[in-house]
């Protein structure tokens, strides 16, 4: 069994270099493709829930399927983590439910939609990270609101994302403030914000330095060096799967995603976990139009979905090794969160700022 948490695995990859895709799921064929495509090229594994697909699947159905998941693949290193948590209640029941990291988002409040303000976000994520480590689960908190510096707007997925628009302020992570957010709040990890959106329609042009502001991640992995950084919208979208999906009758109006270039280039300035839900989700939806456009009489289900697990399961390793997670699963030891719990308890785990734990 290979239950990871998202700090020790992390740790692991700010040690050797690498990043960690972070690929969603709602149902049992994208949980597949996920664990073989790490299996095949030996990459530890992060999976994340959204609060959509909590509701979708249900806690139940999804936390027996992980574990179905761990018990095939037992020497994969597995971290389920809960993607964009908008308060304690849903951090609490995730590990309640077998997760062993959550994600607590008080760059916006628990409506998910109104941007929060600054003092809300610190005393929010405090408390969750009390709470997570008193287990030993890990804790990524978010400073700076996701959303597009084309037009000021979020994107809303999954009944999550900002309403209406902000300034571009709010937009970037300021740097000093994401010091001070650290040490405030010891998270284990920090998304920042930089211009990346959710869905599929995150630039309207290849993105730039103006529309995609890399510099943001590269000042603030000077001042915050052993910190973990997350980006979030982070699927590349790649033509080729846009191209099928509007071959077979799809209308997908053309859109630009972030180049894995410049994630690549994140993983040099401490970027070790990147969110990916879009490109999954395109590689199989892109299938089903080919195959019900292909072949008219078709109705069995599995016809649609074994090729579609192909498809993503071809994604998710090529997102391994492009990262650098590849090669990587075999060579981490997995602490039980009990262990992970004495070591927070102990100051151990305490954010490092340059160079002196938080407390010093
Ligand atoms: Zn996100």
């Amino acid at each position: 069994m290979a239950r990871i948490t998202l700090r020790q695995l992390l740790d692991h990859a700010a040690e050797r270099g690498y990043g960690v895709p972070a690929f969603n799921i709602n149902n049992m064929e994208q949980g597949l493709a996920i664990m073989e495509a790490a299996a095949a090229v030996d990459a530890p594994v992060i999976i994340q829930a959204s609060r959509g697909a909590r509701s979708y699947a249900g806690d139940i159905m999804l936390s027996k399927m992980i574990d179905a998941l761990e018990e095939m693949y037992p020497q994969i290193p597995l971290c389920l983590h809960q993607d964009h948590g908008n308060d304690e209640a849903t951090c609490a029941t995730a590990i309640k439910y077998g997760f062993t990291s959550v994600m607590m988002d008080g760059s916006l409040k628990a409506d998910a939609k109104t941007a929060a303000d600054y003092e809300y976000n610190v005393d929010i994520t405090r408390r969750v990270v009390e709470m997570a480590h008193w287990v030993g689960a890990s804790v990524e908190g978010e400073l700076g609101v996701l959303g597009s510096l084309e037009h000021g707007g979020g994107e809303q997925e999954d009944g999550h994302g900002l309403e209406g628009k902000v300034s571009r302020e709010q937009l970037l992570t300021d740097p000093d403030q994401a010091v001070d957010f650290v040490r405030a709040t010891k998270v284990d990890a920090l998304a920042i914000a930089m211009g990346t959106s959710h869905g599929a329609y995150k630039f309207s042009r290849k993105p730039d330095g103006e529309i995609l502001a890399m510099n943001v991640i590269e000042e603030i992995h000077r001042r915050l060096p052993n910190t973990h950084l997350v980006m979030h919208g982070s699927s590349s979208v790649p033509q080729a799967l846009q191209d099928m999906f509007n071959q077979f009758g799809g209308e997908m109006p053309q859109t630009w995603g972030v180049p894995v270039e410049e994630i690549v280039r994140g993983i040099r300035h401490g970027v070790r976990k990147v969110n990916i839900d879009t490109d999954c989700r395109l590689a199989m939806t892109a299938i089903f139009r080919k195959v019900g456009a292909s072949s008219k009489v078709e109705f069995d289900p599995r016809k649609f979905l074994k090729p579609a697990m192909d498809s993503m399961r071809e994604l998710c390793r090529e997102r391994f090794e492009q990262f650098g997670a590849a090669g990587n699963a075999s060579k981490i030891k997995v602490l039980p969160l009990s262990e992970m719990a004495k070591r927070y308890r102990s100051g151990a785990l305490d954010p490092r700022i340059g160079g002196m734990t938080a407390a010093a």
